[in-house]
């Protein structure tokens, strides 16, 4: 097993090293769009505290960070009027984990449409600003990023 690496892209967003367009925020959850978008609105939720995955996870962490992730999903279906949402979620490099700090996907799904496949290409910054205030109104997050 490897160990958690402080240095990580989403590590360094929750430390606001590196930017982010937010959707959600509180004591120990940060939801924010996926800037290479499996389909609009594709967005990644967080826990604040340190892990790699769903392996090393603390159980009680998982729960709160789960309540989370129903939570951003109700929001991102609002806000893209969605018809569906798929929930992603990967453990370790061999399972397609690419960032090692504990995430989970959430992706909306219209009506006859599949997301992906990953655009090789990050999202316009307008657009996922645009997104991003969406899904936060729908959340009613009232964040201001
Ligand atoms: P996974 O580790 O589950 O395979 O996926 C990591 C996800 O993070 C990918 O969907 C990728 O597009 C996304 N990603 C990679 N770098 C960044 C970044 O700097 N900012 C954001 N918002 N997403 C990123």
């Amino acid at each position: 097993m490897t160990t958690y690496d402080n240095d990580n892209i989403f590590a360094k967003i929750l430390r606001g090293e590196l930017p982010a367009h937010k959707v959600y925020e509180d004591d120990d959850i940060l939801a924010f769009l996926d800037i290479f978008p499996l389909s609009e609105g594709h967005t990644l939720v967080i826990p604040k505290a340190p892990s790699r995955n769903l392996l090393d996870i603390d159980p009680d962490t998982l729960c709160t960070l789960m309540r989370g992730v129903q939570k951003v999903a109700l929001g991102v279906k609002e806000a893209l009027e969605a018809d569906g949402i798929q929930i992603r979620q990967y453990n370790e490099a061999p399972a397609g984990q690419e960032v090692f700090h504990t995430h989970f996907h959430v992706i909306p799904v219209k009506e006859g449409q599949r997301p992906g496949p990953r655009p090789s290409d990050m999202a316009p910054q307008e657009q996922l600003a645009a997104v991003a205030g969406k899904i936060r109104a729908a959340l009613g997050s009232g964040l201001n990023t």
